[in-house]
């Protein structure tokens, strides 16, 4: 049956930039552990008195992902004050772009379909709240910790252009991936270096209009982001086919339960009081800077993709999923490079590298595929050969000599073999030829006991001949 429903999906994803310190001061990024309130100073304290100053470093990088993204860049951009109170805030205000952000109008192809990027725009992040308490003498106690306050954030908004959670994960992956190839983040979702706030209606299908959103937050995960987006479809479809109304809303998403819970409703909207930050300087953008960020782009993830396809002629399938992974296409060029079949060095790429994270040199994968082309080795001992090169170091070709396990693709080799192997299941042969063909399964399975190296084709090939 098909679903009444239309989904409709924008994304929000904030994304930490690389860079060395914070977005207006000098203090150091540090790490998830250190001790609280370790980076701080007093601009990110937000005293009194004190002037932010503009990274760079974050400017480049949120101009880089611009960019790549194919977004407009206006000549003039500002900072502006988004005013609220809350204690993870020391200054009281956060600084972000409100109608002049450093990008807009942007595009990210996903699967032959555009998603509309609305506006990539540079923020700051706030502090955090930590709450202890002791249920027994009800004394509770709140610590701030300002390590986050002040860390550079790029916020990416799409349009509402995603129509499904397999859709809205696909985005926030392919986005992982093009930041990381363009070396703009490295987007570590557990970090929390890239978190994805996706905006969820759903509408009937055919109609034009938006339904009331909810917007999630707390998503750790790209299977959260999945599991997410599924449950708050589903309770929207409740809600109205009980003949209730969707509440705009922002609702966070509980891992532990895997459900959505409301968390703020627009009832208390917000009056942001949005103005111009006062202590920063409007920034006019050279178009000759924007150029060159424009000129050192490597090859982004479409577009490679596409090569693999048509230079290695790969399936499309599996060019999409190499291309994915910055690592894995850089291995898999290296290692066609150092003259592996494209084709199989793609299958144990994806069969083995890509679940298992472990990465062999582009030498010694090539390597690996020349001795199974060749029929030198079984897959089987492919497999074991390939994990004891990443462990050690070693070359297959070393690793296959010393162990004694080429593969014997001889005829005249593997005849004893086979011929022993009759010997001993004379039951067997005399079922095969008696017309119970799957009496052979019996046979090769001994075959494979006694003689683990013969190549699986050629001893077949005899034994069918023998048994003739
Ligand atoms: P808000 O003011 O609540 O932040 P915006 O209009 O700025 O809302 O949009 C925020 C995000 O929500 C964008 O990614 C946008 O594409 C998405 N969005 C807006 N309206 C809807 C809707 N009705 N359904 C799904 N997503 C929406
Ligand atoms: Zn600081
Ligand atoms: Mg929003």
């Amino acid at each position: 049956m098909t679903s009444p429903w239309e989904v409709v999906i924008g994304m929000e994803v904030h994304v930490q930039p690389r860079t060395r310190s914070k977005m207006f001061c000098g203090c150091a990024i540090g790490q998830l552990g250190d001790p609280p309130n370790s980076n701080v100073c007093e601009i990110c304290l937000g005293m009194p008195g004190t002037l932010p100053v503009i990274n760079k470093a974050a400017v480049e990088a949120c101009l880089k992902t611009a960019v790549a993204l194919n977004c407009e860049i206006p000549r003039h951009t500002k900072f502006d004050r988004k005013n609220y109170m809350y204690p993870d805030l020391p200054k009281g205000y956060q600084i972000s772009q409100y109608d002049l952000p450093m990008s807009v109008n942007g595009v990210l192809e996903l699967d032959g379909r555009r998603i509309r990027v609305r506006r990539v725009h540079l923020e700051e992040d706030t502090g955090k709240l930590i709450h202890a308490g002791d249920k027994l003498h009800k004394a509770w106690e709140s610590f701030v910790d300002l390590n986050r306050a002040g860390v550079p954030l790029m916020e990416i908004v799409t349009e509402p252009d995603l129509r499904s959670a397999d859709e809205a994960r696909d985005y926030a992956v392919a986005l992982r991936t093009l930041l990381r190839t363009i070396g703009a983040s490295e987007a570590d979702m557990e970090k929390g270096q890239l978190r994805a706030e996706p905006n969820i209606s759903i509408r009937r299908a055919g109609s034009e209009e938006l339904g009331v959103k909810t917007e999630l937050k707390n998503i750790n995960s790209f299977r959260a982001l999945h599991r997410a987006i599924l449950y708050e479809v589903a309770r929207q479809a409740e809600v109205l086919e009980s003949g209730g109304t969707v509440v705009q809303e922002t609702r966070g998403w509980s891992d532990a339960e895997q459900r959505t819970f409301s968390q703020r409703s627009k009832e208390f909207a917000e009056d942001y009081r949005y103005f111009p930050e006062p202590d920063l300087p409007p920034l006019e953008l050279d178009p000759g800077w924007i150029e060159d960020l424009r000129r050192a782009l490597p090859e982004l993830p479409g577009a490679r993709r596409a090569r693999l396809v048509s230079q290695h002629k790969l399936p499309e399938a599996d060019a999409v999923l190499i291309a994915a992974d910055r690592d894995l296409a850089d291995l898999f060029e290296a290692a066609v490079a150092k003259g592996a079949e494209a084709k199989p060095a793609a299958n144990w790429i994806i069969g083995e590298v890509a679940p298992s994270g472990k990465f062999p040199t582009p030498e010694h994968l090539a390597d690996l595929v020349k001795l199974v082309t060749a029929g030198s080795i079984t897959r089987d001992q492919a497999r074991e050969v390939l994990i004891e090169s990443v462990e050690t170091g070693r070359s297959p070709s070393d690793i296959v000599a010393e162990h004694g396990f080429a593969q014997v693709s001889d005829e005249a080799a593997l005849l004893a073999e086979v011929e022993a192997v009759m010997a001993a299941n004379p039951r067997a042969v005399e079922d095969y030829r008696g017309g119970k063909k799957q009496a052979l399964g019996a046979l090769m399975a001994d075959l494979k006991k006694r003689a683990p190296q013969a190549n699986p084709k050629v001893a077949s090939e005899l034994l069918l001949r023998l048994l003739g």
